[in-house]
């Protein structure tokens, strides 16, 4: 009899370890509490409108294909991707405007005139990023820290001199610092600490292997877009049997000694020898588990730095803009103060930088032929207060600030819009505090010190997703998937 294993939230997390624990002959039912899957990543379509709901770049398409390679596949089976050119570009509040190129030559020219000699010194930081990538996904990011084995590792004096070497207890901050004088040198080389849900004083340096990541490797885009990745995740569950089904929240579990033995759904009692939470973690432990039953309890995590929440604004425009790229950043001079007000002083932020995405400059089919598609994302603090009315407000000081700087007409355009921000994340993914990315990636937040794959208390319940380890972001999700699986397995098969 094959183990039947229940897998709670349809993200990319738990699409991807139901499809490799169903391909290796368990019996998997998948319940998601939404209509859509993909959880973060799920798609918004309106009026002709196709809005990806999250992610939106699409980094390190080698994860992607060795994700897929475990079932025989290329991503070019699902979708076809396309590189980004410019990768994307950035608005300073100096009005000066980059473009950072899939092209180095050009980046090295970029640099050039940013700082003396900037252009060598990115081609030298380019390549210790490049060495940290391949010696992180070599040896530290497709391994369980929960296992003694991987702790024994660092015995080896080898791997432990390249752990150090990777820059585990300096800042991002100082590391950069290190490398570049000029401000805006440096903005560009930590702008995607963001991605990580950090700031550049509270992420390790070795996270500098987002440069390699951004120019080397590239920003991607799957045409149709970041939904055909959740399709074809959902394409390969359904090829492994994986039993579906939507809008069907767990609503708690039943216990015999240190094992689940059912999962509570609405009008069911899920039977299960398994079972895999891809939920938010948070929520899991401390709202669907008794307290007898947490291995991280309320004060775990209240002690954790927990990464931003997002104010998203959708908009489908009837016109094109010409002035921006697919991917734009808006930076302010002082961004440390936004970092201030999503960390240390939660607050609705002053002076935002912000995202915007233009997915229709590079996809015909995500907006109507004369219109634009528009996603528009400023990272926020968790726990503010979201109201209708500070909504309306900080909508139109960000849309004027658009206006302004790229000197585009917006608000007169607008056909389609939604409002995304802190307490649909909590209502819509029961994402504690209203997350929209989990816990950060800080130091004490990595690796071995990232919530376990596997509960404590009970021997059968494990997790997958963005609050494991590798942590934030689609790919990493996959490799949780990946590594997940592998624990799994080596136990229970
Ligand atoms: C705005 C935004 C922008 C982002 N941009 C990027 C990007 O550009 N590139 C990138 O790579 N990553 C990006 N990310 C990060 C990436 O989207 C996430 O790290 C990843 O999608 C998380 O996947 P997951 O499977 O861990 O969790 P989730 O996507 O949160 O999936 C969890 C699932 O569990 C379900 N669930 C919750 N409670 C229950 C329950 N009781 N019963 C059943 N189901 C339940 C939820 O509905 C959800 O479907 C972004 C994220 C956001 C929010």
């Amino acid at each position: 009899m094959s183990k039947k294993v229940v897998v709670i939230g349809g993200g990319i997390g738990g699409l991807a370890s139901a499809s490799l624990l169903a391909r290796d002959g368990f019996d998997v039912t998948l319940i998601e509490k939404n209509l859509n899957f993909g959880g973060r990543a799920m798609v918004w379509e309106k009026d002709g409108f196709k809005f990806d709901m999250g992610p939106s770049w699409y980094l390190m398409p080698d994860v992607f294909e060795k994700f897929f390679a475990e079932f025989g596949k290329k991503p070019s089976d699902f979708y076809t991707l396309k590189r980004l050119d410019p990768s994307y570009r950035i608005f300073f509040e100096n009005k000066k405007v980059f473009d950072i190129s899939a092209s180095l030559k050009k980046n090295v020219k970029l640099f050039d005139k940013l700082e003396r000699e900037g252009g060598k010194k990115l081609i030298e930081y380019l390549d210790k990023s490049k060495y940290q990538y391949d010696v992180a996904m070599k040896r530290f990011v497709y391994i369980n820290y929960g296992r003694i084995s991987s702790y024994l590792k660092f015995l080896n004096p080898k791997l432990a001199f390249e752990a150090y070497k990777m820059k585990i207890f300096d800042s991002i901050q100082n590391y950069v610092d290190q490398h570049f004088s000029n401000e805006t040198a440096k903005k560009i080389l930590l702008y995607n600490i963001v991605f990580l849900g950090g700031t550049p004083k509270n992420t390790p340096a070795l996270y500098a292997i987002m440069a390699h990541i951004d120019f080397n490797l590239g920003v991607w885009y799957p045409m149709g877009g970041i939904g055909k990745i959740v399709e074809a995740l959902v394409e390969l569950a359904k090829t492994h049997k994986v039993k579906i089904c939507k809008s069907t929240p767990a609503l708690g579990f039943t216990f015999k000694d240190d094992k689940i033995v059912s999962v509570k759904t609405k009008n069911a009692s899920v039977p299960c020898d398994l079972v895999v939470s891809n939920a938010d973690y948070a929520y899991t432990e401390t709202v669907l588990l008794p307290r007898e039953y947490q291995s991280y309890p309320k004060s775990y995590w209240n002690k954790r730095t927990i990464a931003p929440s997002a104010y998203i604004i959708y908009l489908g425009l009837n016109k094109k803009l010409s002035r921006l790229a697919h991917h734009n950043l808006f930076l302010v001079n002082d961004w440390m103060s936004h970092f201030d007000q999503i960390f240390e002083n939660p607050s609705w932020p002053d002076r935002p930088s912000y995202y915007v995405c233009v997915p229709s400059k590079t996809d015909s089919t995500v907006a109507p032929s004369k219109g634009e598609n528009m996603f528009i994302l400023v990272p926020i603090a968790v726990g503010i207060k979201d109201t209708a009315e500070k909504r309306k407000e900080f909508f139109d000081k960000i849309i004027e600030d658009l206006e302004r700087t790229t000197g585009e007409d917006v608000k007169k355009h607008i056909l389609v819009k939604r409002i995304f921000a802190q307490s649909d994340f909590a209502n819509v993914f029961n994402a504690y505090k209203g997350t929209s990315l989990g816990i950060s990636h800080t130091l004490f937040q990595s690796a071995f010190f990232r919530p376990s794959f596997r509960s404590r208390k009970l021997s059968n319940l494990f997790y997958v997703g963005q609050y494991t380890h590798p942590g934030i972001g689609m790919p990493m999700v996959l490799i949780s998937a990946q590594i997940l699986h592998q624990e799994i397995v080596s136990e229970f098969k």
